[in-house]
C-alpha cells in the first residue's frame, strides 16, 4: 500500500451513496483506473472533493493504492486546470464529451496511460477555442495506438490497390480496413470524402494537423460542412466500437 499524487482526468462518475462516489479516472502513472471517493457529497465546506471533481478539469490527485486488490481510494484533490471554457459553447462540450467517452471505452483497467498527454492537449486546445477535428484525429490515432491501424489504401482481403478517387466503399472494423466488392462481409459503407480524410492522416503530422485551421482542413477535404463531416466521423468511431465490442 503506497501513497501517490498522480495527475488525472475524470472518465466517469457514480454515486454510490450519498457520500460517496466511485469514479474512473485516467492518470499518466496508472492509466484508467477505478477510485473510491469517501464522503464526496457532505455538504460541509471541509470534504467538498465532489465539488471539485467534474469532468473537462486536469487535476492532481492524492491516491492510497493498494497494490494487492487494486483498490484506490482517493485522499485528496487539487484543480489543475478547470478547463471552464468548454463548458460554454454546445460544440465543444460535445467535442470533449465524446473524447472522454471514447476513451473510457478504449481503455481497460490499468491501460491507457499513452493516452494521457494527447487527451490533456486536445482538452487544453477545446478550452482555447479550437473546434476543427481535433477529438477525430485523436480517436484514430488512439485507434492505432491500441493495435487498430486501419488500411484504407488496398482491399484488406485480396490486396486490390484502391488508387483512385471513389464516392463509397465497405468498411470492416474486424477486419481492419476497407473491402473491394468482391470481398464483402461483416461491412458498413465509408464516403469518399471520409477516405480522404485517412489519407490526410497518413501523410501528415498530427501536430501539423492538428494547428491546421477549419477552412484549410475544409479545403484540404472538399467538404461544404465542418459539423456534417464530424458527424459523419463520428458514427464510423461509434460503428468501429460497437464492431470491436468496445462496448
Ligand atoms: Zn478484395
Amino acid at each position: 500500500m503506497r501513497n501517490f499524487n498522480v495527475k488525472a482526468i475524470l472518465l466517469k462518475k457514480y454515486k454510490v451513496s450519498d457520500s460517496d462516489l466511485s469514479c474512473r479516472i485516467l492518470t499518466k502513472e496508472f492509466g484508467k483506473i477505478s477510485v473510491w471517493v469517501r464522503n464526496a457529497r457532505t455538504h460541509s465546506k471541509k470534504s467538498s472533493i465532489n465539488d471539485k471533481l467534474d469532468f473537462f478539469a486536469i487535476y492532481e490527485v492524492g491516491l492510497y493504492r493498494n497494490n494487492y486488490n487494486r483498490k484506490n481510494k482517493v485522499t485528496n484533490i487539487k484543480l489543475e486546470s478547470p478547463n471552464l471554457k468548454i463548458r460554454a459553447s454546445i460544440d465543444k462540450f460535445e467535442d470533449a464529451s465524446f473524447l472522454i467517452s471514447f476513451v473510457d471505452r478504449i481503455t481497460s483497467d490499468e491501460t491507457g496511460s499513452d493516452y494521457f498527454a494527447q487527451v490533456i492537449k486536445i482538452l487544453e486546445l477545446l478550452n482555447e477555442g479550437k473546434y476543427g477535428l481535433a477529438v477525430e484525429i485523436i480517436c484514430f490515432t488512439f485507434f492505432k495506438l491500441a493495435g487498430y491501424d486501419f488500411i484504407f489504401d488496398e482491399c484488406v482481403s485480396c490486396r486490390l490497390k484502391l488508387d483512385r478517387k471513389i464516392s463509397k466503399v465497405k468498411f470492416s472494423a474486424s477486419c481492419g480496413g476497407i473491402i473491394c466488392n468482391n470481398c464483402v462481409e461483416n461491412t458498413f459503407s465509408i464516403d469518399g470524402e471520409v477516405l480522404e480524410f485517412f489519407k490526410l492522416l497518413k501523410i501528415l503530422e498530427i501536430s501539423q494537423l492538428l494547428c491546421m485551421a477549419d477552412s484549410d482542413l475544409e479545403r484540404k477535404l472538399c467538404i461544404q460542412s465542418m459539423k456534417i463531416f464530424k458527424g459523419k466521423l463520428r458514427v464510423m468511431i461509434e460503428k468501429i466500437l460497437l464492431a470491436l465490442d468496445m462496448t
